[in-house]
């Protein structure tokens, strides 16, 4: 059977000496792995096809071990990346994160992936501060998987004056002093209101954004954590976070 799909490169490894596999995301099907064929020896077209970022058109046909690549045509593939070393570490933490997702459903799975591909080009083509795109999209992320991480009200008592912002790690929300327990930590007024302001901006007017100095980076600690927690998944993100 041949079919054509869009997707996007998550990652690729080697195979034998001639043959990469790569790990494709579309909104139709997921995550899954393919092969190319002779990536040495292939045209120029189909080498692009083994790099990470590049968004294009796949044909894909049933080998005896897997889906094989024998057909592909770019749309996207996010070269600039490669040029500016943080948004290049920040895009590739993006793909880590997809890397470690499992999704529940196709809600979920269509919608993780509209986002990511926004979330490439807004950091690829957008004058963006380092990092905000990552923990927008990590934000993102939370919400399309069903555990929103944040709330302008305490999820115990329901109260909106925060005196002291704690996350509950066992359950991905936020809560008060009075509904805190064990399992909670504090989290600065900063890293709260930089979650707040990067909720409640959409994605094309995050250049408008400016945070405090330095929240970005507690702010992604926080979202890192929490992650790690929600999905029981710890990431490696190469770069980010000394
Ligand atoms: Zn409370």
């Amino acid at each position: 059977m041949t079919e054509k799909i869009q997707a996007i490169v998550i990652k690729s490894s080697d195979k034998k000496e001639k043959d990469k596999n790569i790990l494709l995301f579309s909104h139709e099907k997921g995550k899954f792995w393919a092969t190319l064929k002779g990536v040495k020896g292939a045209n120029a077209k189909m080498k692009m096809a083994q790099n990470p970022f590049c968004f294009g058109e796949f044909i894909l046909e049933d080998g005896k071990f897997g889906k094989i690549v024998t057909g592909f045509e770019s749309i996207e593939t996010f070269y600039e990346l490669s040029e500016d070393v943080e948004k290049y570490f920040e895009g590739t933490a993006m793909l880590e994160i997809v890397n470690s997702l499992n999704f529940s459903n196709e809600t979920e799975q269509t919608g993780v992936f509209l986002t990511l591909l926004k979330s490439l080009k807004t950091l690829c083509f957008e004058k963006v501060e380092n990092l905000y795109v990552l923990d927008k999209f990590l934000l993102d992320v939370f919400a399309l998987s069903g555990f929103p991480l944040y709330t302008e009200k305490c999820t115990g008592c329901g109260t909106s004056a925060f005196e002291h912002i704690y996350i509950d790690y066992n359950t991905g929300e936020l809560v008060c002093t009075a509904c805190k327990n064990y399992s909670c930590e504090e989290t600065s007024k900063n890293s709260y209101l930089a979650m707040k302001i990067l909720n409640n901006t959409s994605l094309d007017k995050l250049k408008t954004v400016k945070l405090a100095q330095g929240s970005e980076e507690a702010l992604l600690r926080v979202l890192v954590k929490n992650f790690e927690a929600r999905f029981e998944r710890r990431l490696k993100l190469i770069g980010i976070l000394s």
